[in-house]
């Protein structure tokens, strides 16, 4: 009902500014408005702000630079963005755009639409679109705020984007955005989907860098905390109505010697296969995470999953396997090239993601 009754204030607010040609404003009742525009937004009434402001032009009275930073101000906090821009016309079209206090309160407005346009690329999957409105918002001298922050990190949490993410980060320290506990929260976030087990090591040398012994200190206090311990990595696959687990380097299984045997055979042809395509076995590099440390003990959970697969189904049938945790870019470059040597498709669903491999390629276009 509420929110009902605003939407409709709103809608009526936009259709309604309009600049009055009459020019029947006396410098002494302008100002009268403008104080009363000034109470209303100093004391947070936006809303009543806003449609005292459409009054005033109603009744003919024509803004003044005092006007408007009381107006814009109000629109900046009610994030309306489409309202902010009628006002900025009437900021030209009385001559004010030259104004310092109608400047000043246009950046907020502007803030407010780049803070929405950068969150609107963050939900929809379009970090590098989100990332070149944030680097055009800084060329254009806008300040960003908590808010900006809070929508442009999350885009980074992708491994491709670790190194945008680290550059935030950096950022962030440089403008002090990151003693706020939700910008931190959000960062951490990041590493942990970027898939780097070690993300609190690297948030410390970020800090360790920039010599901020406070961050440091920070990230030690919540390792401490949250007492880390790591998740193992760990896949499954269904198969005759059964789960077949298996972990990192997995050995108990009944199937395990075939599946190793069967798994060093494809790890050959993989290598032959890159071998003939660019000259070098290079894999990209992202981690898996909580997975490293068990890598040097054995191999990654989701490739023994998948050669069980291979094992027990036939040409055309299709392998799910399941895993725990994100899959990392060395099984990724492995899943992609073993479903061009064995012809077969694979469906890994990973922590984040569903990745459908087929023929050398994969669904998530690699960014996952
Ligand atoms: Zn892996
Ligand atoms: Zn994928």
């Amino acid at each position: 009902m509420i929110k009902r009754s605003i939407v409709s204030t709103t809608t009526r607010i936009r259709c309604c500014f309009s600049l009055q040609r009459r020019n029947s404003s006396s410098s002494s009742s302008s100002s009268s408005w403008n104080s009363r525009l000034r109470l209303l937004a100093k004391e947070g009434h936006f809303l009543e702000s806003l449609h005292l402001y459409r009054t005033m032009l109603l009744s003919g009275h024509s803004p003044d630079r005092f006007t408007f930073p009381f107006a814009i101000k109000s629109c900046a906090a009610l994030s309306l963005p489409l309202s902010g821009a009628q006002i900025h016309c009437h900021v030209i079209k009385t001559g004010c755009l030259f104004d310092p206090f109608a400047q000043t309160s246009l950046i907020s407005i502007l803030l407010v639409c780049y803070n929405a346009l950068i969150s609107g690329f963050t939900l929809n999957s379009r970090p590098l679109e989100a990332l070149a409105l944030f680097r055009r918002m800084r060329r254009t001298g806008i300040p960003f705020t908590v808010v900006t922050m809070l929508s442009l990190i999350p885009s980074c949490a992708l491994p491709m984007l670790l190194g945008s993410g680290m550059s935030l980060h950096a950022y962030n320290i440089k403008f002090g955005t990151d003693v706020d506990a939700s910008v931190e929260n959000c960062l951490l976030t990041m590493y942990a989907k970027c898939g780097s087990v070690g993300y609190y090591v690297l948030m410390s040398n970020i800090y360790v860098e920039a010599g901020n012994l406070d961050g440091v200190a920070r990230i030690q206090g919540m390792v401490r905390e949250r007492r880390l311990k790591k998740e193992p990595g760990c896949s499954y696959v269904e198969h005759k109505e059964r789960i077949h687990l298996f972990l990192a380097g997995d050995r108990l299984h009944p199937q395990a010697k075939d599946i190793y045997r069967m798994l060093d055979g494809l790890e050959d042809s993989v290598k032959a296969l890159n071998a003939l395509k660019d000259g070098n076995g290079d894999t990209n590099n992202g981690s898996g995470e909580g997975d490293d440390i068990v890598m040097a003990m054995g191999v990654h959970s989701e490739k023994l999953a998948i050669v069980f697969g291979l094992l027990n189904t036939k040409a055309g049938e299709e392998i799910v396997v399941i895993k725990n945790l994100r899959v990392c870019g060395d099984c990724h470059w492995f899943i992609k090239s073993i479903t061009k040597i064995v012809n077969r498709a694979i469906i890994v669903r990973d922590a984040t993601h569903f990745h459908h491999f087929e023929d050398g390629v994969c669904s998530c276009n690699d960014y996952w």
